[in-house]
């Protein structure tokens, strides 16, 4: 049977991942990163007056036009108060930014603009009718809906609902992701560590991985490659809504995850994906549970996250566009060659030039090497058979450092 291709699979993983139900949350910078559950509409005009935009000189835009060049200053208005007064004809007010335009003006000129004394203005410059002006709910209209349901919560969006009143807002509920380390061989970073032992990596890692994918990391510790040893902590995990397992699932004697999975009532959706590293993928459900085994070594289990869990975890969150593309054209800084029967990730470092992105290859040792990982900030996907490039072709690149959709 084919190997199931990175983008069938992605597409499986979709298929099974529905978004978390909303809940209330207080508007603070807590819930950046979040994705709205409600439409949003305005309780105001915005501006809610015709709104001077610069400091200077509330001026009758005709009376120019008259030739009239010099002004009496009758008035002064500063932000937050409202005019004492209209301005009539060979009148101006003095009139500071943000503050409402008073009656019979429609225009404001610059101070800079401006020759002035104490009662006195005169103008420099010609003057358009409503210059300087930002008009009354030219921003938004009352009632208007400014933001949707699904919209990513930024910093832009925090200040759009305080503008329109907000202090608690709907969200989607942040995904809850129980992470398992597997293998007898595995020792906590702080233990001592046998001859015959490693540190885990990767459990630091995923923590870190879905603390950046906005969702919550519980750590349920290090099985034993032994049934009893497995069963309670996966049980455990199963009530979350992502497990994420590390080690076991390929096919070596004490792969016992899958076993222990179907034993519990996981539905296996995949186990391999045409796909290095990290071939050796289980993915499954119980219930709305995902539950993903990422193969033990560490750079498998970060290509195995960004594929699949990522995305995964987006459409949890609510986000409109969860596997979009994080793909982009690169140049190829240095030559460059590689050959595998699989569609490859190949750690690659990109720097952004005056003509776009250029990429790097960084010297790597396999699955298991993360010191080169530390090197790199993209991977290079190079398609199966062998492949050359030179300086200057272009190649695509998985973006695993920020989120272009967030
Ligand atoms: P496995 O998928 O269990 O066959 O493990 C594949 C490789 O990854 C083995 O060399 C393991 O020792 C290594 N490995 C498994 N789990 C971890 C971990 N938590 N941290 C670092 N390396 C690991
Ligand atoms: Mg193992």
């Amino acid at each position: 049977m084919a190997l199931l291709q990175v983008a069938e699979a992605q597409q499986l993983v979709l298929q099974h991942s529905h978004r978390l139900p909303a809940e209330t949350a207080i508007l603070s910078p807590a819930v950046l990163g979040r994705t709205l559950a409600e439409g949003i509409a305005s309780d105001i005009d915005s501006p809610p007056f015709d709104k001077s935009m610069v400091d200077g000189y509330a001026v009758r835009s005709e009376d120019v036009a008259e030739g009239i060049g010099t002004f009496r200053i009758v008035q002064g208005i500063l932000a937050g108060q409202m005019p004492a007064r209209p301005v009539g004809w060979g009148e101006v007010a003095s009139i500071m930014t943000g503050a409402p335009l008073p009656v019979g003006a429609d225009a404001v000129v610059m101070h800079e603009h401006t020759r002035f004394n104490s009662d006195q203005m005169s103008l420099m410059h010609p003057v358009r009718a409503r210059q300087n002006i930002m008009a009354r709910a030219s921003e938004m209209k009352q009632g208007e809906t400014v933001l949707t349901s699904g919209t990513l919560l930024r910093p832009q969006e925090l200040g759009l609902l305080a503008t329109v009143g907000r202090t608690s807002i709907a969200v989607y509920r942040t995904p809850r992701v129980a992470i398992l380390s597997t293998g007898d061989e595995i020792v906590e970073p702080g233990q001592p560590l046998g001859s015959s032992q490693i540190r885990n990596s990767n459990a630091g890692m995923l923590m870190a991985l879905v603390t950046r994918a906005k969702a919550v990391p519980s750590y349920l510790g290090i099985a034993h490659d032994t049934l009893e040893s497995i069963r309670p902590l996966i049980a455990t995990g199963l009530k979350a809504d992502v497990l994420l397992i590390t080690g076991g699932v390929s096919a070596g004697k004490v792969d016992l995850v899958p076993d222990v999975l179907a034993e519990a009532g996981v539905m296996p959706i995949f186990h391999k994906v045409a796909l290095k590293p990290g071939k050796p993928l289980y993915f499954g459900t119980l219930g709305n549970t995902l539950v993903f085994g990422l193969p033990g070594n560490p750079v498998s289990g970060l290509v195995g996250f960004e594929l699949f869990v990522r995305p995964a975890l987006r459409k949890l969150l609510g986000r409109s566009q969860p596997f979009v593309s994080m793909t982009i054209k690169a140049k190829c800084g240095s030559e460059f060659s590689h050959k595998s029967d699989r569609p490859t990730y190949y750690p690659a470092k990109l720097n952004l030039t005056a003509d776009g992105w250029e990429a790097h290859a960084v010297g790597w040792k396999g699955s298991g090497d993360l010191r080169s990982i530390c090197a790199s900030n993209g991977f290079a996907v190079l398609p199966p058979g062998e492949v050359r490039y030179s300086a200057g072709d272009l190649m695509d690149v998985l973006l695993t450092e920020f989120d272009p959709w967030s």
